[in-house]
């Protein structure tokens, strides 16, 4: 059985992320989205919400799973016994993290090994940042989120703004 995590913050999930999981997924038979919980960075969705709005997305994908956590990936991966990670790249900008990631993460635990997918050149400058700055500022974004995460981004606008 081939299992692998996409482990990210996913916070919302945006079409970048859907092309990622929907490859990986046809190579794995079993694709485990990795949700982290991270103290340290603010997210506009809770762990839970970011959860509940992924597996909406997936329903129909009968071998991707969502699951969160807390603490150190290497140590997520380990504990579902799984040897490998996907990560997306777009840009030559995000390879320094990546690389520093991957080779991190491969000294802790040497049998588990990063799989990297290349964005689809029209999502290589999609994130979820821009996404929510777009929003927050009431621009459409329907061409990079699937629609229950445009109506969940609209109502969290809404309460940012009227609070
Ligand atoms: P993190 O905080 O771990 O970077 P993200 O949710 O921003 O979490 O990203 C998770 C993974 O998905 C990362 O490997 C990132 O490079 C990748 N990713 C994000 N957006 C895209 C996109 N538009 N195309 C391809 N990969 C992407």
């Amino acid at each position: 059985m081939k299992q692998a995590v996409y482990p990210g913050s996913f916070d919302p999930i945006t079409n970048g992320h859907i092309d990622i999981v929907k490859r990986a997924s046809r190579l794995f038979d079993e694709l485990y989205i990795g949700v982290i919980a991270n103290p340290q960075k603010k997210a506009l969705f809770s762990v839970d919400e970011r959860i509940s709005l992924i597996q909406d997305v997936f329903k129909n994908e009968p071998n991707v799973f969502v699951q969160g956590f807390e603490g150190l990936l290497i140590d997520f991966v380990c504990q579902k016994k799984i040897t490998n990670i996907i990560r997306g790249l777009r840009a030559v900008s995000d390879f320094d993290y990546e690389f520093q990631m991957a080779l991190t993460n491969r000294k802790l635990q040497p049998d588990i090994n990063t799989v990297f997918f290349m964005t689809d050149a029209k999502y290589s400058y999609l994130s979820s940042s821009l996404v929510k700055e777009l929003a927050y500022f009431n621009a459409d974004v329907s061409d990079f989120v699937p629609g229950i995460v445009l109506d969940h981004l609209k109502q969290k606008m809404a309460d940012i703004n009227n609070a």
